[in-house]
């Protein structure tokens, strides 16, 4: 064995002059400025707002909002959030509903925060957010440009999609949703982008993992958003030891209590390692004054950490739930069967 060591330097050498493909490149997010080691990524608010836009796909646009009054308001909550230890952000608005990939890299550029943006597009509240040529486009066109958009950059920014926003709506899959569902999974296995989805409810979790897997997608390329929001938390189990992330994402004051004991459930059962934590917060809103009011991404580090920590939760863990586990949900990479 000692002897295979002391020769490993010379065929690594012998591979370079063979022009073997290198190894695997290291795992990487990709944010607004481009490439992020994943083990460089820090800790990570992994679903959060900047600027939603709620007036629906017809009437929404640039020309909805002044981004030089959009960074004065929304600027101190990054740094905040920056200041209790967060390095990265990433921004779930999806195209139609307020995304805006220049603004998004200003402030991270003038924060610090590593940022990502998306692609995809906004199933729920009765399809209001979805543009026309979602209707009539098949999975297989959905997909070319979402796509396109990794490939090429949103739009004119060069700014390059982090993950796949979609979302259903919470019961049984319409035809329309299943679509977007088929077209994230064309989209991942392409590009090897994390399929985020607003999901909630588990009938709607569970038919997402049989559309994605017959796709040829493995269930660690989901992220079941808004989890929460099932009352039977069995089913997170469940959908977790198929291997899918399980996304506890609307913490507020409020409702901590709830969110220990989701994770104490997970932890019980071996699964801390598919679970994910955010606030779901933000959303400068435009039509409002002012941006109307903006929720701050700080409680998960001012109050649910300590309460973790009160509960018995070591260090580890505390690191895998805010460092690791987000690293690893979004690190670009095709998760296929
Ligand atoms: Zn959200």
């Amino acid at each position: 064995m000692r002897r295979l060591l002391r020769l490993l330097p010379g065929l690594w050498l012998a591979s370079l002059a063979c022009q073997t493909p290198p190894p695997a490149a290291a795992p990487y997010l990709m944010t607004v400025a481009g490439p992020l080691p994943a083990a460089a990524a820090g800790p990570a608010l992994i679903h959060e707002h900047i600027l939603v836009d709620f007036i629906g796909a017809d009437s929404t646009g640039y020309h909805r909002w002044e981004r030089d009054s959009v960074i004065p308001v929304v600027q101190p909550f990054l740094e905040a959030a920056r200041a209790q230890g967060a390095q990265v952000l990433m921004e779930c608005t999806p195209a139609y509903l307020g995304r805006d990939p220049r603004l998004l890299q200003t402030l991270s550029e003038q924060t610090g925060l590593h940022i990502l943006t998306n692609t995809g597009y906004y199933g729920a509240v009765g399809n209001k957010y979805l543009p026309a040529h979602a209707y009539t486009e098949t999975a297989a066109e959905l997909a070319a440009r979402w796509i396109a958009e990794w490939e090429e950059g949103i739009e004119d920014t060069g700014i390059k999609p982090g993950f796949i926003k979609i979302s259903v709506e919470v019961d049984t899959l319409s035809d329309l949703h299943r679509k977007l569902v088929q077209a994230a999974a064309q989209t991942h296995l392409a590009t090897g982008l994390t399929i985020a989805s607003h999901t909630v409810f588990a009938v709607p979790a569970f038919e997402q993992l049989e559309v994605l897997t017959k796709a040829g997608v493995a269930p660690e390329a989901f992220i079941w958003v808004h989890a929460q929001g099932e009352p039977d938390r069995r089913t997170h189990l469940e959908a977790a030891r198929q291997g899918a992330w399980i996304s506890l994402d609307g913490l507020n004051p409020g409702n901590q209590g709830d969110y220990v004991v989701m994770l104490e459930n997970l932890r019980a059962a071996g699964l801390l390692h598919r679970a994910l934590l955010s606030h779901d917060a933000g959303w400068y809103t435009p039509g409002e004054a002012g941006g109307g009011d903006f929720r701050a991404y700080e409680p998960l580090y001012t109050t649910f950490l300590p309460r973790l920590r009160a509960a018995g939760f070591t260090e580890a863990e505390i690191e895998q739930l805010t460092v690791t586990n987000p690293a690893e949900a979004f690190a670009v990479r095709v998760r296929g069967l």
